[in-house]
């Protein structure tokens, strides 16, 4: 595991900047931790690597599930706040997406239960003051612990 602490919004979106360079389709981001931990600023950090058109801004989907963006390959940013406990996350399809051609951003990941990749990144933001977060990486496969290595070269 490695972790970084950001001191403000604009270094968690730059360090989603460094990771989108990294990314490639199907890789498989979940991401997980408090509402107002960080997880959407991350991920607009990431868009903007993956060269998404600004005037898409990336959000919080409230009532939306999934928020696709076109960037230099699928953006594919699920919000699963509002997936019920006793909904089947399988039936909502998701295996097209996260084995796909784009890159899957899922936060409040750990709702997929058995849907979740074996294989994947997940990434955990904890506020520890105002503006201060620690943000852990773990990588479970190969694909991730070698993401993780190139990300803190
Ligand atoms: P989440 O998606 O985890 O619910 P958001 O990314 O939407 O959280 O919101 C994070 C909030 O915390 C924003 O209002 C942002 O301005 C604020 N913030 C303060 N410090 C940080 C930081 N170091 N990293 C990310 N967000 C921060
Ligand atoms: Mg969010």
């Amino acid at each position: 595991m490695q972790s970084v602490i950001t001191r403000n919004e604009d270094e968690t979106m730059a360090l989603g900047s460094r990771l989108g360079c990294l990314l490639k389709p199907g890789d498989f981001i979940a991401l997980v931790g408090d509402l107002g931990a960080g997880k959407t600023r991350f991920v607009q950090g990431v868009a903007a690597s993956l060269e998404v058109d600004p005037s898409e801004p990336v959000t919080s989907p409230t009532y939306a599930i999934l928020h696709i963006h076109n960037g230099n390959c699928p953006l594919y940013h699920f919000d699963l706040y509002r997936l019920g406990g006793d909904e089947d996350a399988a039936e909502l399809g998701f295996a097209e997406y996260f084995y796909g051609d784009g890159v899957s951003f899922v936060e409040w990941a750990d709702r997929l239960a058995g849907e979740m990749p074996a294989e994947r990144l997940t990434i955990t933001f904890a506020h520890l003051g105002e503006e201060k977060r620690r943000i852990d990486f773990t990588a479970a496969g190969e694909r991730y612990e070698e993401l993780i290595v190139n990300l803190f070269l």
